[in-house]
C-alpha cells in the first residue's frame, strides 16, 4: 500500500496531477471487510488529504453510524484521485487512467463487499470474488430526499449483508 501511496503521488497519467494541493488515496485497514468507493476528494479533501471528509463525508458517517458501522473500520476510497477543476464530473479518460490504482487497492485490501457509489463509482470493473453493491453518491442523497431514502435502506441492507457474509 505504501508503494501505491508513493506511485499515486508521482502519477501523470492524466491532467489532474495540476489540479488541487493533494493526491488523495484511500484510507482505512488494510485488508478489511467492507470497501467504500465514491467518485473523486473536492475542496475540503483535496486540502486534508483525505477522503470524504467535507460535507458529503460527514453525511455519509452518519448514515454509517446510524446503521452500526464505524468508519474507522472501513476502508474509504475514490475512483479518481484528484479533485477537479471547479469540481466537475471527471472525465473519461481521467477515470480511464485512475482506474487501474483502484484496481490495485482492491487487490491490496480484499474486501468482501465493495459499495460503489455513484454513476462513475458503478463503471468500477466487477474484477474481484467480492459481492458489489451498487448505490447512489452521498451527495446526491444529501440533496434529493427520494434518492435519501434510497441511500439509507441500501446501507441498512448493507448491515444485514455483512452480518450474513
Ligand atoms: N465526494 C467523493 O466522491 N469523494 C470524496 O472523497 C468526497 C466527496
Amino acid at each position: 500500500m505504501e508503494e501505491l501511496r508513493e506511485v499515486l503521488k508521482r502519477c501523470r497519467r492524466c491532467r489532474l496531477w495540476q489540479v488541487g494541493l493533494n493526491t488523495v488515496v484511500g484510507e482505512g485497514p488494510v485488508p478489511s471487510e467492507i470497501m467504500l468507493v465514491g467518485q473523486n476528494p473536492g475542496a475540503e479533501e483535496d486540502v486534508v488529504g483525505r477522503p470524504f471528509v467535507g460535507r458529503a463525508g460527514r453525511f455519509l458517517d452518519g448514515v454509517l453510524s446510524e446503521n452500526g458501522f464505524c468508519r474507522s473500520e472501513l476502508y474509504v476510497t475514490n475512483v479518481v484521485k484528484h479533485r477537479t477543476p471547479r469540481n466537475r464530473i471527471p472525465k473519461q479518460d481521467e477515470v480511464a487512467a485512475c482506474m487501474p490504482y483502484l484496481m490495485q487497492e482492491i487487490v491490496l485490501v480484499k474486501p468482501k463487499i465493495v459499495v460503489l457509489m455513484g454513476r462513475i463509482a458503478w463503471q468500477v470493473p466487477r474484477a474481484s470474488r467480492a459481492f458489489y453493491v451498487e448505490t447512489f453518491h452521498p451527495s446526491a442523497a444529501m440533496r434529493f430526499p427520494r434518492v435519501r431514502r434510497r441511500f439509507v435502506s441500501d446501507f441498512r441492507r448493507l448491515k444485514s449483508l455483512f452480518n450474513s457474509t
